[in-house]
């Protein structure tokens, strides 16, 4: 079959290297020269609504699907009209704006900080007695990897991040967390589902460094919460493709963080933990094969690479590691690449993490 991804960046560039072995070919939409998915198939290289862009895409391709949600909703609308485009553009709109997200997960009945909308700056005193002190600020739309957002502990701080941020904010209470897991579920076009085991996230300065897959001390109990959640969000939205949602654990209960309708960087480890990867799954869904069961024969961990590339013979020189490396020039915060830890327990893993740690530029 012939897929269409809107964006060539590493999560396009994965999904061709996961799809190509199954027979499928692949079309880039992406602006940016030289981009990390360029070698794997064409790239169209207009911007993501440039109308003749898009036809060419919607001709090159039997399904569309992309790799970031910021897809302008009339770009979905028009490639839509003509052909399939999965996860389902709904899917992006609800995951375009943080408020109308939160909302999502309120109907659904799912558990989430207390939030408040906060247009001008008269909204911030009913924000602030919703959500409580400290609190945060997020831009409701385009805000990625911590950029958009403020930690706020009063009133004239929650003040002069407004004035910084600008309008169309949300603000929510600072969760105390034990911990940052996801839950990466699949639906396919015959509503048939899959899930991965829980994932623990670590970030810093709103990035996410490491990540723990299968998430250690997760109880089937909290597993099957973690799909019940997820499981709700994909039959509102008729999904079909990978769903990632980033959820905050205070003692026993989940509270729903954000979502994304796309394979997620807190899934990389399934490329080497598991026996069937997200990127995977993803491309057997929208291309209308049937689903994969995961299944994870020990503990995982990834490591991102960020800001500065390493030497590759340092990390393939460690037997444990599976260097994966994006194809993108350096640059203070940008991810360009990752690396699979796999052993036979969690103490081999963690030694693995400390190794490759010890080998990335820091
Ligand atoms: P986000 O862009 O919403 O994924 O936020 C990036 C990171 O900031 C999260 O992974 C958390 O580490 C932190 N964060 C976001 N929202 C909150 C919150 N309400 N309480 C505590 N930490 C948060």
């Amino acid at each position: 079959m012939r897929v269409g991804v809107l964006g060539g960046g590493q999560l396009a560039r994965m999904l061709a290297l996961e799809g190509i072995p199954l027979g499928h070919r692949f079309t880039f939409l992406e602006p940016a020269p030289d981009p990390p998915a360029g070698a794997l198939g064409r790239v169209v290289d207009t911007a993501y609504d440039d109308p003749a862009g898009l036809a060419r895409i919607a001709a090159a391709s039997d399904v569309v699907t992309y790799e970031f949600e910021n897809v302008p909703a009339s770009s979905a609308a028009y490639l839509a009209a003509r052909l399939p485009v999965l996860p389902p553009p709904p899917a992006l709109e609800a995951t375009q704006d943080r408020l109308a997200e939160k909302r999502l997960f309120r109907e659904l009945a799912i558990p989430t900080a207390p939030f408040h909308r906060v247009d001008t700056p008269d909204d911030l005193d009913a924000a602030l007695a919703v959500a409580g002190l400290p609190a945060v600020l997020k831009t409701r739309r385009f805000g990625y990897d911590g950029k958009g957002q403020a930690v706020v502990r009063s009133a004239e701080e929650a003040a002069a991040a407004m004035a910084a941020l600008g309008p169309g904010l949300i603000a929510e209470r600072f969760v105390e967390f034990s911990r940052e897991l996801s839950v990466l579920g699949v639906g396919a076009r015959d509503g048939s589902r899959v899930f991965y085991p829980l994932t623990e996230n670590h970030h810093r300065e709103g990035i996410l460094r490491v990540s723990h897959g299968p998430a250690p001390g997760v109880t089937p109990e909290l597993q099957a919460r973690a799909e019940r959640l997820a499981t709700g969000i994909m039959d509102r939205l008729g999904y079909v493709g990978v769903l990632a949602i980033e959820l905050f654990q205070v003692g026993d209960d989940l509270l729903a963080n954000e979502m994304a309708p796309r394979v997620h960087n807190s899934g990389h480890w399934t490329l080497d933990g598991a026996t069937v990867s997200q990127f995977e799954n993803h491309i057997r869904a929208v291309t209308g094969l049937p689903l994969a069961p995961p299944r994870v024969p020990g503990p995982a961990a990834m490591v991102n690479i960020i800001g500065e590339l390493p030497d590759p013979a340092a990390i393939s020189a460690l037997p444990f590691a599976h260097l994966h490396l994006y194809g993108k020039s350096p640059r203070p915060g940008r991810k360009l690449g990752h690396v699979n830890i796999t052993g036979r327990d969690a103490d081999e893993v963690a030694e693995g993490i400390a190794r490759v740690c010890a080998a990335l530029p820091r």
